[in-house]
């Protein structure tokens, strides 16, 4: 069905490349191919077509639509056209047989040479097109904004995050892309991906001249604050790194189960455990993720023993019941229970425990992926900070 829509698209073009062919060789008083020899191709193609030789027939079928200033916007959407229906090297043919026609206007090289760079990445020839796209670039066409964005897709897949960044704040700097949020997002995530490549060779210097370069294009990037936070923390600025923690619960309260690890880590070094506490419980009241709920209660646990946070547990449970909080609260009361009670009770909290690590923890709005880890980069629709953490405020 699907490749019998490429050929009737095909034969459609083919007579109105015909057409415009012939009304413009009138006029022009040019010399053109015979109609004979059309209608022979023509013939032919619908032969292969008929024998279910597909191929053969869309060559045939290209070869009978001349090139010339009319048929051009055709022959280039026959080529993108037969990309999408995944027929990448019959698009490959058709662009470069459209390069290879001598005297072709400037414009329509670029669009030619835009199209066959989509087609070299549809093929993961990502070198083939990175070099053409780096001639448009440096010829300062018209067309190297378009250039520009496909060498940035070329480059994340590369990550090569560096000339991603660089592609990018050159797109940024014209005026008409500058408020692109997609891709202010996208470059604030090259710095950070750049900023753990440093890390993780004990770089923090470069890494947070990285994470400044991101908060230039995106100041409230959660994933930047969070690196922030671990580059500040790995040097022992335990206040700084507390700082940005507390921007991203401010700014981003759906991702504070990713801040309490660390900032109970930074709230440790600076001893001072009770501001830590506090400002748990000052989120308490906003309907927070059950993460808070379960910190709190280690919180009062270390501080005021299992009875205390056990009440802190029932307390909270009876206003607002949740799962992951029920396991919490017979973790804390199986040690007190006899021993039958006690084995049924840890039946029961292995059980619910199991049902829960099935659950998502994240999930993608804009395409619904879900999955029990964050991605920055959404795996399935490909966009970037879309993935956020599915909230337990407290309720089933
Ligand atoms: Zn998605």
């Amino acid at each position: 069905m699907e490749s019998l829509v490429i050929y009737l698209i095909l034969l459609l073009a083919i007579v109105a490349g015909w057409v415009l062919g012939r009304f413009t060789a009138r006029n022009r008083k040019e010399q053109t191919r015979d109609t004979g020899d059309i209608f022979e191709d023509y013939f032919v193609g619908l032969n292969y077509l008929l024998n279910d030789e597909p191929d053969e027939a869309i060559d045939t079928f290209i070869k009978a639509l001349e090139i010339n200033s009319e048929t051009f916007e055709t022959h280039l959407a026959l080529g993108a056209l037969l990309r999408r229906r995944g027929k990448v090297d019959k698009a490959i043919k058709v662009h470069q047989n459209l390069l290879g026609k001598p005297g072709l206007e400037p414009s329509f090289s670029d669009s030619t040479r835009l199209q066959l760079a989509v087609d070299y990445i549809s093929a993961g020839l990502l070198d083939r097109a990175e070099r053409l796209l780096d001639d448009i670039l440096s010829e300062n066409s018209p067309a190297k904004w378009d250039a520009l964005r496909h060498l940035i897709t070329i480059y994340q897949t590369e990550k090569e995050w560096e000339k991603a960044i660089n592609c990018s704040a050159m797109l940024l700097a014209n005026s008409a892309y500058k408020k692109e949020a997609e891709l202010k997002a996208a470059a604030a995530h090259y710095c950070c991906e750049f900023a753990e490549q440093f890390l993780k060779e004990e770089q923090p210097n470069k890494a947070r001249e990285l994470i400044k370069r991101a908060f230039s294009f995106d100041k409230d990037n959660v994933r930047a604050s969070l690196l922030l936070a671990r580059i500040e923390q790995l040097v022992g600025n335990f206040k700084s790194a507390t700082k940005c923690l507390i921007k991203v619960r401010k700014n981003n309260p759906e991702f504070i189960s990713q801040i309490l690890g660390p900032l109970a880590e930074c709230y440790e070094q600076l001893q001072n455990m009770p501001e830590y506490e506090e400002l748990l419980s000052n989120s308490l009241p906003d309907g927070p993720d059950v993460s808070v709920v379960l910190a709190l209660s280690q919180l009062v646990k270390n501080r005021a023993g299992d009875e205390a946070a056990i009440e802190f547990l029932n307390d909270y449970l009876t206003k607002k019941p949740s799962l992951t909080g029920l396991v919490e609260l017979l973790r804390l009361q199986i040690p007190k229970a006899g021993a039958k009670v006690g084995s049924n009770l840890s039946l029961l909290q292995l059980t619910v425990d199991k049902v829960l690590r099935k659950n998502p923890a994240y999930q993608c709005n804009h395409c619904g992926y879900e999955s029990r880890n964050l991605y920055w980069l959404c795996p399935s629709c490909k966009k970037w900070d879309k993935i956020k953490p599915i909230m337990e405020s407290g309720s089933f």
